[in-house]
């Protein structure tokens, strides 16, 4: 497994690994992997990838003054093992100087899909995931990318810019990789006290029952503050709970024969959960 640190490395490696018509994975993540970072690295050979990148970066441009950046987990030894495990061919470790040099000054501003939800809670998160997917794009020159629907908006966000700037890349979208208990797994869960652990589950089994009683024509206003009071009655603080068109994420008051997502974000203690689910028509 090739590890690279600067970017010429970085071209150079993957313009071989690109050879002979050789497709190359990406799949961009900021480290602390668990099993669902792992099956993006599958699902990109699984989508035609013959080799495969990942990189691992926490990108500053996405973290605002809401979230921790000093506090985001880090395990760069364990992540190389885990990534080695997995068959990965290449990781892309860039430094922070690396990826934003002194008077770098372009971001890309995605509309559409970046508006409400985490576009509102955390304010310039989109554009910093936008400019730094946009950046892994061209330095790596991949062929396909891997996202997780578990960040469904991100995963709008990135298809959306990849297509408005015409960067000839396929994203290819891995379902959320649960536990056994139903919890989305998530880098973030390590910071779940015991007690929290043990509730962090009943968020998907609410939204579960929330998309059951849509597809059934429940009334959808109604069925999302039941929801929501469920929520808030197992120790939640539910910052969203809704149903949108899946593409363009526009709020959707009552079901459609489009496609359909139902969103959630949630903090438990200290610990902000993020799912989202399918709506069956
Ligand atoms: P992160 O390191 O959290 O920025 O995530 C990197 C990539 O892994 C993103 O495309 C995420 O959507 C994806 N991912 C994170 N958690 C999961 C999960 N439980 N199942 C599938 N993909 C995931």
């Amino acid at each position: 497994m090739l590890i690279c640190r600067d970017l010429p490395s970085l071209r150079a490696a993957t313009a071989a690994l690109r050879g002979n018509g050789r497709r190359l994975g990406l799949v961009p993540t900021m480290g602390a992997l668990h099993d669902g970072h792992l099956a993006l690295l599958g699902a990109a050979r699984a989508a035609g990838a013959g080799a495969v990148a990942a990189s691992i970066f926490v990108n500053p441009l996405q973290f605002n003054a809401n979230d921790d950046l000093a506090r985001y987990p880090r395990d760069e030894t364990g992540d190389l093992n885990k990534l080695r495990g997995a068959g990965c061919d290449l990781v892309w470790l860039p430094p922070v100087e690396a990826m934003y040099p002194p008077g770098s000054a372009s971001v890309i501003e995605v509309a559409g899909p970046s508006k409400g939800f985490e576009g509102d809670a955390r304010p310039g998160h989109f554009r910093g995931v936008a400019t730094v997917c946009a950046k892994l794009f061209l330095q790596s020159s991949a062929d396909i990318a891997a996202f997780g629907e578990k960040d469904w908006q991100q995963l709008q966000v990135v298809r959306r810019m990849a297509r408005d700037l015409d960067i000839p890349i396929h994203i290819e979208a891995v379902p959320t990789i649960r536990e056994v208990d139903g919890l989305a797994m998530s880098s973030r869960n390590r910071f779940l006290s015991a007690a929290e652990r043990a509730t962090a589950p009943v968020l998907y089994q609410v939204m579960q029952d929330v998309v059951r009683v849509i597809a059934a024509d429940g009334a959808v206003a109604q069925v999302l503050a039941e929801g929501e009071a469920r929520l808030i009655a197992a120790g939640f603080a539910p910052d969203y709970l809704a149903l949108v068109a899946a593409e363009t994420l526009e709020p959707l008051q009552q079901k459609t024969t489009a496609p359909m997502r139902l969103l959630a974000a949630a903090r438990l203690g200290a610990v902000r959960l993020l799912d989202n689910i399918a709506v069956p028509a």
